[in-house]
This record gives C-alpha cells, sequence and structure tokens, in this order.
C-alpha cells in the first residue's frame, strides 16, 4: 500500500525554477565530485567536456528513453515557472505511472519528472524509474563502460543516491535504486548493482552538495592524488592540477 504524500510546501511557489536552476548544482557533480572534485572546478571554467566515451553513452541512454516515452503515448503540456511546479509535475507522473504499473524515462527532449533537492539547492534528471510494482518508483542510471565492474563506483553509488533523495522528497520512499554498467563494447552485455539509501548514503551526498557548491561559488578543489583518474578525465590536457599532462 502506498503512503500518502505530504504537502510540497507551498513556499517554493514564490521561487521561479529559472533562478532556482542558477543557484544550483547538479546531481551528477554531486557524484563527480567523488572521482575528483577538480573535475567540478573545470566544468565551472571549462564547461562540460564531452569524450567519445561520454556521447556513445548518452546516444545509448536517448534510444532506450525515447523507445520508452513513446510507448507512453502523448504528453500532457504543463507551464512550469516555479520549483513548486516542477516538484509537483515530477510527483504527478511518477504517481501516474506507479498507477498504471509503467516506466518512466528522460530523455534531452522530453523529461517527465525531475528530482529535486530544493534544502541542499541541487537537481538532477535521473535516466528512468521503473514504476511496475505499483509501490514504489525504482530508480536506474545508465553507465557505459570499457569493462563491466564487480561493483558500484562510488561516485555512481552518490550520484544515484542524490537522485533517490530528490524523488524521497516529492514523497516517494524507495527501497534501492539501480546502477546499471552496459558494455560499450557490446551493449547486450550489462550488470546491476542495488544501491540503499541508508545513513551513510543520505550524509555523503548533503555533505557533498554544500562542497560542490564551494568549488561552484570560487573555493579552492581538493584534487585526486591518483594519476590513472588524470588518465581517464577528459580535462587532463588542459587541468591546473592535472597529473598527466603530455608536456
Ligand atoms: S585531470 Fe586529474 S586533477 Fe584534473 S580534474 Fe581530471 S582527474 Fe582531477
Amino acid at each position: 500500500m502506498r503512503a500518502s504524500h505530504p504537502e510540497l510546501p507551498l513556499e517554493l511557489k514564490k521561487t521561479t525554477w529559472r533562478k532556482f536552476l542558477s543557484q544550483s548544482v547538479g546531481a551528477s557533480s554531486i557524484g563527480e565530485y567523488w572521482y575528483c572534485p577538480a573535475k567540478i572546478a573545470n566544468a565551472r571554467t571549462f564547461g562540460e567536456a564531452e569524450t567519445t566515451e561520454t556521447v556513445k553513452g548518452s546516444e545509448y541512454h536517448e534510444i532506450e528513453a525515447k523507445t520508452i516515452i513513446e510507448k507512453l503515448g502523448p504528453l500532457k503540456k504543463v507551464k512550469v515557472e516555479s520549483v513548486f511546479d516542477i516538484m509537483k509535475l515530477s510527483r504527478d507522473n511518477i504517481e501516474a505511472a506507479l498507477m498504471n504499473r509503467e516506466i518512466l524515462a528522460n530523455s534531452e527532449e522530453d523529461v517527465l519528472f525531475w528530482s529535486v533537492l530544493p534544502e541542499a539547492r541541487y537537481i538532477g534528471v535521473p535516466d528512468k524509474a521503473d514504476c511496475t510494482n505499483a509501490e514504489e518508483p525504482i530508480l536506474m542510471d545508465f553507465k557505459t563502460t570499457a569493462r563491466l565492474p564487480g561493483d558500484a563506483w562510488v561516485d555512481h553509488r552518490i550520484q544515484l543516491g542524490a537522485y533517490m533523495l530528490g524523488i524521497e522528497r516529492l514523497g516517494f520512499g524507495q527501497s534501492y535504486g539501480i546502477v546499471r554498467y552496459v558494455s560499450r563494447l557490446d551493449s547486450t552485455l550489462t550488470t546491476d548493482f542495488k544501491v540503499y539509501l541508508d545513513g551513510y548514503l543520505r550524509d555523503e551526498v548533503l555533505a557533498t552538495a554544500q562542497e560542490v557548491h564551494k568549488i561552484f561559488l570560487g573555493g579552492k578543489p581538493r584534487p585526486t592524488s591518483n594519476p590513472n583518474k588524470c588518465k581517464a578525465c577528459p580535462y587532463r590536457k588542459v587541468c591546473e592540477w592535472s597529473l598527466a599532462r603530455d608536456n
């Protein structure tokens, strides 16, 4: 039996979505901080870096998301002005998907549900929510990778934890979320890991959100000391802290 949802705070109607976006950090940045905090500073300076791998990962997700969204039929157009509007839209869509036992997905064109935590000023767009159990949305986040790992990486756990907290804020408890790794060489090869929103994950997400905000406001990051991370990093040629610059 689903619990009834608490009302969303009406004061969120006073904050425009545009203003909130300008003052927020992304849930993906909260995860990336765990790869290397300097990536946050580099994204701020040089913009989000795209690599062949990230482009391929996005393409894989877009194809899947569009197929899922098409199956849902025509989407209702809703006027969105405030944070409240976005949260209500997200909540209504998840609620309807639970009623109809559907899967929701977000594509670049159509975002059906956001993960928003106004108190920590972050936003995120989870890849997918499986609502077919009619009880709770099970979030899924996809990562394409060269080799399937033996466990979910910490940055991916934290990112999913951030999404889950935002969905909980809408009134939906979740027993767990799933990080799915997909092989870049053969997309039929996948492996799933469950992530539980326990006290540790909650604390780490909230503490990291604060650290990411500090870096966005110009604070100095503490870069990784692991050269292997730099070798795989799209900022390695421009990053002032890079341990893998060619020159
Ligand atoms: S190059 Fe290294 S230090 Fe710089 S952002 Fe990437 S991982 Fe961090």
